[in-house]
């Protein structure tokens, strides 16, 4: 006999073969995908992946053209916004100008019709929850700063008591200092909620920090879905690889004679295809920066590059250099604190391990 699945278990929110078409145009492909309860999933891709398609459907604002979307197991397709106990905050905040803030966070609990002092209360734990002073209640919304303004607009979400919260790049206007503050405190509003958040940003930072999974989207698609660790660290092909930071890129060719072969830089490499590359004779080898090292005394590595250095930036914490070698050039990044020297100029030999280096087909 088996056990009768929790509640728990059961996805928040799953997607199944779910598109969305425009006309000719599908701006979301068959995406399946379940989302669990109480997780911070974020979004990315590029502009016209099809990220505020997927949001707006699971707001009930779209429904889907073929597939289905269900709520712990109920089908809500067709289920309007207002019935969905899912709330969508906007980068534009969509706040009632012309009101101060308490009436802003209140407003949810006004339609629920909850008597004015138990609003009152309510709005008032909101604000501090939301780390805004209590004297702000009768404060006009206008005569807030922008992160001011972001904090009201996410208090009014909360307001709503949803199950699921949607954010549609509630930071991208925010100066970075403040968007650095904000990001740590969404992160601690969800685990202090204990709310789905499901969250789209441009900001690949925003979503290492933040998320539990992050799922990329390409062309309508979700092509990887991950803890951020994974997706950084093993990049499902050389689109997530790229989208996640500097990489270098080296295309190889086979010969049964030569092995693998790289002509910019008239290298033979090693190499660790994956299987479905087993019979292939053209693919990407990639290599974050960081996984590049200048050669020391003593160090091993299964490929080395001979090069100059041509450039060398600072990046705060790490310093990477440009090196030529041959017809490419390459990035290497090292923390601050590394021990050796290198300059414009000098002629270096840097490596790499196969280990490190992701292989993908062209
Ligand atoms: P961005 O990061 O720029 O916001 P996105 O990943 O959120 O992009 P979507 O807004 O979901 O992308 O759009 C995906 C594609 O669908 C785009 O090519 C867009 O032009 C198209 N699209 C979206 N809404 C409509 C619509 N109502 N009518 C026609 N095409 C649409």
């Amino acid at each position: 006999t088996s056990k009768p699945s929790s509640k728990k278990a059961l996805p928040v929110l799953q997607l199944v073969n779910v598109c969305r078409s425009f006309g000719d145009f599908t701006a979301v492909s068959g995406i399946s995908l379940d989302i669990r309860e109480g997780e911070f999933l974020t979004i990315v891709g590029p502009s016209g992946s099809g990220k505020t398609t997927m949001l707006r459907m699971l707001a009930g604002m779209d429904a889907p053209s073929s597939g289905n979307i269900t709520l712990r197991g109920e089908l809500i397709n067709q289920v309007p916004a207002r019935r969905r106990p899912t709330c969508l905050v906007f980068q534009s905040l969509a706040l009632f100008p012309h009101k101060s803030v308490g009436e802003n966070i209140e407003f949810p609990l006004k339609v629920k019709k909850m008597p004015p002092a138990q609003r009152r209360e309510r709005a008032l734990e909101l604000l501090r929850m939301l780390r805004l002073p209590e004297d702000y209640y009768g404060k006009n919304v206008m005569k807030c700063s922008g992160g001011e303004r972001q904090r009201v607009a996410l208090a009014r979400a909360f307001a709503y008591d949803p199950d699921v919260l949607l954010f549609d790049e509630p930071l991208s206007a925010l100066d970075y200092k403040l968007k650095k503050v904000l990001e740590k405190e969404l992160k601690d509003l969800h685990r202090t909620t204990g709310k789905t958040f499901i969250y789209i940003t441009h900001s690949l930072e925003e979503a290492m920090v933040m998320s539990d999974r992050i799922a990329v989207m390409r062309g309508g698609r979700v092509v990887q879905i991950g803890d951020p660790e994974t997706i950084y660290a093993n990049p499902a092909d050389d689109f997530v690889a790229e989208f996640f930071g500097e990489v270098n890129k080296f295309r190889v060719s086979f010969s049964h004679a030569g092995g693998w072969y790289d002509e910019a830089t008239a290298q033979r490499l090693e190499i660790h295809p994956g299987t479905e590359l087993a019979s292939a004779t053209e693919a990407l080898v990639v290599v974050r920066p960081e996984y590049m090292h200048f050669v020391e005394a003593g160090g091993h590595y299964d490929n080395v590059l001979e090069g100059e250095v041509f450039n060398e930036y600072s990046l705060g914490s790490r310093i990477q250099y440009q090196v030529r070698c041959a017809d490419t050039s390459v990035l290497v990044e090292v923390p601050r604190t590394w021990s050796g020297s290198v300059r414009a100029g000098d002629r270096v030999s840097i490596g790499f391990n196969a280990s490190d280096a992701l292989v993908a087909g062209v």
